[in-house]
């Protein structure tokens, strides 16, 4: 489903900043030579995550899902000066290629790239949060979305990637896919859940936002 006009769609694109070189050429590098490359975050969404980033002048944030590492290079804008980007992803191959964008991003420095399973790392991160992303798989949402509740500072922000999962969470078939179901039970579950304020924004696949309370 496309959420907006083929023109509209390019007018928002003429409108909003354009990525730097080093975004541009990943965002090629990962079209010619990745498997699935529309994961990737992009322009758009790209440019609004650095900027969500820059309003909140985050000490650490924690990425669950790397990819190629595109959003983590724009959620790395906003981080204050000594802060840092802990992401994480459970493919190994990517590993050569988006440490090398880091390097060529300038924050090497800034960003812990982990290796491995998030639902078995989180656990063992003793680092609290100003801002959390969340886009690995989809059937784990809602788990990860517990385990880093905790270390999320109060007034802290969770942000969850593809939560209109391509119109299908209004979508009435009869056949039930385990994305689609996991991804409305997130939406529902944060929904009801009073601990937090939230707001979903249809930019590109849908970005759930949630502030965690501070009192
Ligand atoms: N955030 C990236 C896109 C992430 S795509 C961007 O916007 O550019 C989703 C990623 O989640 C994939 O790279 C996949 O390897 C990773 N992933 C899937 N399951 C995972 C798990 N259990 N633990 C860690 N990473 C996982
Ligand atoms: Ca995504």
């Amino acid at each position: 489903m496309e959420f907006l006009p083929k023109e509209l769609e390019q007018y928002i694109e003429d409108h909003t900043k354009p990525e730097s070189d080093i975004l541009k050429k990943l965002n090629r590098e990962t079209y010619s030579k990745v498997n699935m490359p529309r994961m990737l975050s992009g322009h758009l969404q790209g440019r609004t995550l650095a900027l969500f980033s820059k309003m909140i002048k985050p000490k650490n944030i924690l990425e669950i899902g790397t990819y190629t590492g595109y959003s983590a290079i724009c959620l790395a804008e906003g981080l204050q000066e000594n802060g840092k980007l802990y992401t994480i992803d459970i493919n190994e191959e990517l590993e050569e290629m988006v440490k090398h964008y880091f390097k060529e991003a300038n924050v090497e420095s800034k960003i812990n790239l982990l290796i491995g399973n998030a639902l078995e790392i989180i656990p063992t991160l003793n680092t609290s949060f100003d801002l959390v992303f969340i886009d690995a798989d989809k059937e784990n949402y809602f788990n990860y979305y517990n385990l880093v509740f905790d270390k999320v500072k109060p007034g802290g922000y969770i942000i969850a990637d593809n939560v209109l999962w391509s119109g299908k969470v209004i979508q009435k078939t009869e056949k039930k896919d385990k994305d689609t179901e996991a991804l409305k039970n997130f939406n529902q579950k944060i929904q009801e859940d009073t601990r937090i304020e939230n707001v979903l924004m249809p930019i590109r696949d849908g970005l759930m936002v949630i502030r965690k309370k501070d009192n």
